[in-house]
């Protein structure tokens, strides 16, 4: 931001931004569910840049027993960025960075999964960023939550990540990397798209009231749509095509055969079948 943010021309003349995107408009978003067989639940993302994986296990006994609570599941979360997901390489291992991501990740699923189903558990959600393009946090969210449905962990709705920020004085929708590193600034938030509840709302930068509301307008319509890309996801996931449903049926019983009787003809006394 400063002096570097006026160098670099985010918005041309015609409002466009540098990757040709209308500030309301998504980068591509693709979902795809179950793509871990050791985890019992798995998802991939893409989005744009961004490319992440998030495994689910549990709820099973929680680790370290400390922490067990008596009346409810523990959500235990880790955002992780591979040393190789970004340009200069990131040093192995958890930093302030990922952990505050990851306790505000565990407590956005706090809120959804119903814990006291399952007391002195865990429910152990890894989320790792392979390649990193700005709006990784959102994209982890998105992708844990299909992996937390996908190991069939009851919750009330899944939960959508999306950010919107402010670019060359204009409020736009999925800031890139660009933006993210010149704009003035970016709200990246979790919302339960079923109730429209916020479950995670953070801001890096300034915005005036009427630009937070224009985000959050814009934010919380694209989380509907990433909301139909996560229900796809786990539709494929679980659908079955009418080869597959053949190739797994066991084999048609042969028919019996039938029991022979004589035939008496009315009309040609001589003949029995
Ligand atoms: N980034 C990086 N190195 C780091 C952390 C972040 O290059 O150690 C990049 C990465 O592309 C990331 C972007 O900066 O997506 C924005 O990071 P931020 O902390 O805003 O989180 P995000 O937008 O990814 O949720």
């Amino acid at each position: 931001m400063g002096d570097t943010e006026k160098k670099v021309k985010l918005i041309d003349s015609d409002g466009r931004r540098n990757d040709g995107r209308m500030p309301h408009e998504l980068r591509p978003v693709k979902i795809e569910a179950g793509v871990l067989h050791r985890a019992d639940g798995s998802a991939y993302v893409e989005w744009g840049g961004n490319k992440v994986l998030a495994a689910v296990y549990g709820p099973r006994e929680a680790h370290p027993r400390h922490l067990q609570k008596p009346t409810r599941a523990l959500v235990q979360c880790r955002y992780n960025m591979a040393p190789f997901s970004v340009s200069d390489r990131k040093r192995p291992g958890p930093d302030r960075r990922s952990n505050e991501i990851s306790k505000v990740i565990s407590e956005a699923f706090s809120s959804v999964i119903f814990l006291e189903q399952f007391p002195r558990t865990s429910v152990d959600v890894y989320m790792e960023v392979l390649q990193a393009e700005a709006g990784t946090r959102c994209a982890a969210i998105t992708a844990a939550s299909v992996a937390i449905a996908d190991a069939g962990v009851p919750m009330r709705d899944l939960v959508v990540g999306c950010a919107s920020g402010k670019v060359g004085g204009v409020v736009c929708l999925d800031l890139n990397k660009d933006e993210d590193n010149f704009g003035e600034a970016d709200v990246p938030m979790a919302v339960v798209p079923r109730t429209g509840e916020i479950v995670l709302l953070q801001m890096d930068g300034h915005l005036k009231p009427e630009e937070f509301d224009q985000a959050m307008a814009y934010s919380l319509k694209a989380a509907e749509q990433i909301n139909e890309l996560q229900k796809d996801a786990l539709r494929r996931r679980y659908s079955v095509s009418l080869d597959e449903f053949r190739a797994v049926q066991p084999p048609a019983p042969e028919p019996e055969e039938e029991p022979k009787y004589d035939v008496y003809h009315e009309d040609q006394p001589g003949v029995v079948e």
